[in-house]
């Protein structure tokens, strides 16, 4: 589904991504594991064009969209980001964050898209929740709003940018669930994580980076057990 070949990414002279390849197949979930300011973060910002890179290719179901002439808003009609901080609209209740897209940009009908949305978060249980405001939802309760407003419109691949960080550690068993539920639907997920555990339970590929250079990819299981690269071994004794 996803083919990343050669990508370089530096800001001001200083190179963050170094030359990382990255398949992506239909359906599989791939964790990036790494030290703070290894390139996660910015390696998901390439995929959804929301930085120009350097050089390399991505290629998204066959089309290389880092070509020129791509328009990036086609690109992200097929990809779903959710990040750290929720970013809901905070003057819109859950309704309208998470119709708003399928409505303004994919020229669904309202009707339509509000019965998609109920069904999205009557199946995640918020459906108590539709007309509330952000500010009156949990921590947990907001993300999960924010992976439904990213799932509404349908994507191709799920980008996941630490999206248990900055949540109550009781609040992150909610939001993992959401994302093992979307996992068995066969959605096809990229996240950037330092939840071990996590990344251990849920990832097929495991993929850790160190200082922009992939340095090891392999199941999830090899790499949490028989780490064969020493750096890979240090930092994960580092964390766990
Ligand atoms: P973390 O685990 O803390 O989220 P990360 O692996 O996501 O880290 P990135 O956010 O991708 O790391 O950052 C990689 C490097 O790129 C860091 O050294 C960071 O300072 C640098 N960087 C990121 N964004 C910018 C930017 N907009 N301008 C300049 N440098 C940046
Ligand atoms: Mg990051």
């Amino acid at each position: 589904l996803l083919e990343i070949e050669g990508l370089w990414k530096t800001y001001h002279a200083h190179p963050v991504l170094r030359g990382v390849d990255l398949k992506v197949d239909a359906h599989e979930v791939v964790c990036l594991i790494g030290a703070s300011g290894s390139g996660k973060s910015t390696l998901l910002r390439c995929v959804n064009l929301l930085e120009d890179v350097d050089d390399g290719a991505i290629v998204l179901g066959g089309d290389e969209i880092t070509a020129p002439g791509t328009d990036p808003d086609g690109v992200r009609k097929k990809i779903g980001m959710v990040f750290q901080s929720y970013n809901l609209f905070p003057h819109m209740s859950v309704l309208d964050n998470i119709t708003l897209a399928p409505v303004r940009v994919h020229k669904r009908g309202r009707r339509d898209a509000e019965e998609r949305a109920r069904e999205l978060l009557d199946r995640f249980g918020l459906a108590d929740k539709a007309s509330e405001y952000p500010d009156r939802l949990s921590g947990g309760q907001q993300q999960r709003v924010a992976i439904i407003r990213a799932m509404a419109c349908d994507p191709s691949l799920l980008l996941l940018d630490e999206v248990t960080s900055a949540l109550d550690p009781e609040l992150v068993t909610e939001v993992m669930g959401i994302i093992r539920e979307l996992k068995e639907q066969g959605m096809t997920m990229i996240l950037a994580t330092h939840e071990m555990g996590f990344a251990r339970d849920i990832a097929d590929t495991v993929c850790f980076l160190s200082d922009g250079v992939l340095l090891e990819r392999g199941p999830a299981e090899q790499i949490f057990s028989e780490p064969r690269e020493p750096r890979t071994r240090e930092f994960l004794q580092r964390v766990l």
